[in-house]
Formats: C-alpha cells, structure tokens, sequence
C-alpha cells in the first residue's frame, strides 16, 4: 500500500504559546531551562565547598579550596626521594643543593612547591612511514633506507631518554 503523500501546504501548523523567560542577556529560554538562563546571565557563584567565597567557575570552587584540594591530591600520592625531579613549572633539579638554591634565590619553602619525580622516556624510534607524506606514490621505502632506519632505532635504544615529570609520582625528602 503506498504511504499517503504529504505537500507544503498541507502541513498545517497551529499556533502554540510556549511558557518561556526572557534573561538579560536578550535570549528567550523556555520555562523548563531556568536553569540555563540562569547559569548563562552569571558570572559568579559561592564556592561549592566553602560556600563563602566567590567562584568565577559556575558551581564550582573558589580559588582556595581549589588549592588547598590540589594540595590533597599531591600530598596523597606516592613518593619519592631521589633526583631528578621536576617542579610544576617545569624546573628541573638535579640533586638537593640544586632545590635548595632555587627555593631560597625564589623565596620559596618546601610547602609551597609541587615536586615530582623527573623520567627519562625513551625516544621514539622512526618507522618507515616517516616520509610517506613526500610521496603520493603507493610505494614501498628503498631498502636501502629501510636497513637506514633499522640502524638508527638499533643505535637509539643505547641513547638515554630525555627526562619528563611523572605527576603520579612527588619528591619528599
Ligand atoms: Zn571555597
């Protein structure tokens, strides 16, 4: 049976008075998003922790509390003691003398600092799709090249990695 054939002009549309709010900042929102034509005309909430100060993030926290949970969550991770670490801003330090020195040319204490260990992570060695954006030729890499990179990430495994921060990971004395 064929499905019955709808035109333009038979599509009749009725009028229909929507319950909706004007905010501020000029939108009309239907009743049902309140919500969101409140959140959208703030800038401002009190802390959700605190419920004292102001947060510049909408239901979220004030930069103390912010901060002072940051902290939980660094003091709750593992540790370690040995060098090289690596401050929040990506300071390296390589023995205690190092830190020392940084923390009193900067006016700093151990509290107020971010310390974690620093990683060498391996490089990543080439693979023979290095050049293939040179090319739009379906082809394989010359073996010549390729016995090239074979050489080269042999050779690279015997080369010490470059050092990073592992964040799950912080310095304590
Ligand atoms: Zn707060």
């Amino acid at each position: 049976m064929e499905s019955k054939k709808i035109y333009p002009e038979d599509v009749v549309l009725e009028p229909v008075k929507l319950d909706c709010l004007k905010a501020p900042n000029g939108k009309i929102y239907a009743h049902y998003f309140k919500d969101r034509a409140i959140y959208d005309n703030i800038t401002h909430t009190k802390c959700k922790t605190c419920g004292i100060n102001d947060s510049e993030y909408k239901g979220g926290d004030c930069f103390s509390c912010r901060s002072k949970k940051a902290r939980e969550r660094y003091m709750a991770l593992p540790t370690t003691s040995e060098f090289p670490i690596c401050d929040d801003d990506n300071h390296f330090f390589w023995d205690e003398g190092d830190l020392e020195e940084y923390l009193e040319d900067n006016d700093l204490e151990m509290e107020d600092m971010y310390l974690y260990a620093a990683e060498r992570k391996p490089f990543i060695p080439l693979d023979y799709e290095y050049w293939s954006d040179q090319s739009t030729e379906d082809g394989e890499l010359p073996s010549k090249m390729e016995a090239l990179i074979d050489d080269f990430n042999k050779k690279l495994k015997d080369i010490p990695g470059l050092y990073f921060q592992n964040e799950k990971l912080r310095y304590r004395p």
